[in-house]
């Protein structure tokens, strides 16, 4: 791991990577990439990869694990043993349920479930390389991909981390102001603006944090942008197909 910076911001207001404070990396993002899956999406958010399918709805077994009156959503967050400096064991471990279990409750208030009692809906966002940030970028593959499937939702889920280094509130963290910042504040968002997930790890005063959601709200309204326009490329395209009658 690299040693911590001298400094994270430098005279001109840059950062490390040359990003304003209020900037996001680059990303892009393709759907419909895993021909099996029902919804797949590969998305790279500065150096992180993530893939994201899912399955369903389908029918849930065994039946007794089924709800009533509602699908019931599987929420899998996983990072390849190659996706870090360090080997990282296979098999879940405490980390990685949790930012499942919170992934997926980020999901519940949009996916109209009710309308598929008994059944499964299973989300799968694995991640092949991690650069900080990646349960944000696997949220924000993971909708693309429920996208795609055609899974009935209020609207679309973005994500997106503020976190606090020399005092100032940076937007999307990258692996140095994550490793030795003095806040990390990733949260979730559907596109009316209600926040589905926040976590905090450090720091911040109450004015802090109501300028981080701010912040926060900046940024997954961008990542809301490239995610819309994702989807317009492929289904517009579809459009375009002429539909014979044979
Ligand atoms: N990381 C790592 N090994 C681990 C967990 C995390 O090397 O077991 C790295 C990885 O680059 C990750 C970053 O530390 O993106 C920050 O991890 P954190 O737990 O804050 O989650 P994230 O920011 O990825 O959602």
């Amino acid at each position: 791991m690299s040693d911590k910076p001298e400094k994270f911001i430098d005279e001109n207001g840059l950062r490390l990577d040359g990003r304003r404070v209020d900037e996001i990396r680059p990303m892009k993002m393709e759907i419909g990439v895993l021909s099996r899956a029902d919804g797949s999406c590969y998305l790279e958010w500065g150096k992180n990869k993530v893939l994201a399918a899912v399955y369903g709805p389908r029918e849930l077994h065994p039946r007794r694990l089924q709800k009533a009156d509602s699908a019931l959503i599987r929420y899998r967050y996983n990072m390849a043993a190659f996706s870090v400096e360090d080997r990282i064991r296979p098999g879940p471990s405490r980390r990685s349920i949790e930012i499942s279990k919170v992934s997926r409750e980020a999901f519940e208030p949009v996916v109209l479930t009710h309308l598929y009692p008994g059944a499964v809906i299973d989300v799968f966002a694995e991640v092949l390389q991690a650069d900080a940030g990646t349960r944000t970028a696997a949220i924000n593959a993971a909708c693309m991909a429920l996208a795609d499937a055609g899974i009935p939702m209020k609207g679309l889920v973005s994500a997106c981390a503020v976190g606090k280094v020399d005092g100032q509130l940076v937007l999307d963290l990258n692996k140095p102001e994550d490793n030795y910042g003095d806040a990390d504040i990733p949260m979730a968002m559907t596109s009316d603006g209600e926040i589905t997930l926040v976590q905090m790890d450090g720091d911040v005063t109450p004015e802090e944090f109501k300028q981080a959601i701010e912040m926060c709200k900046e940024g997954c309204r961008q990542i809301m942008e490239i995610q819309k326009e994702t989807l317009r490329n492929k289904f517009t395209k579809l459009d375009d197909v002429e539909i014979s009658d044979d």
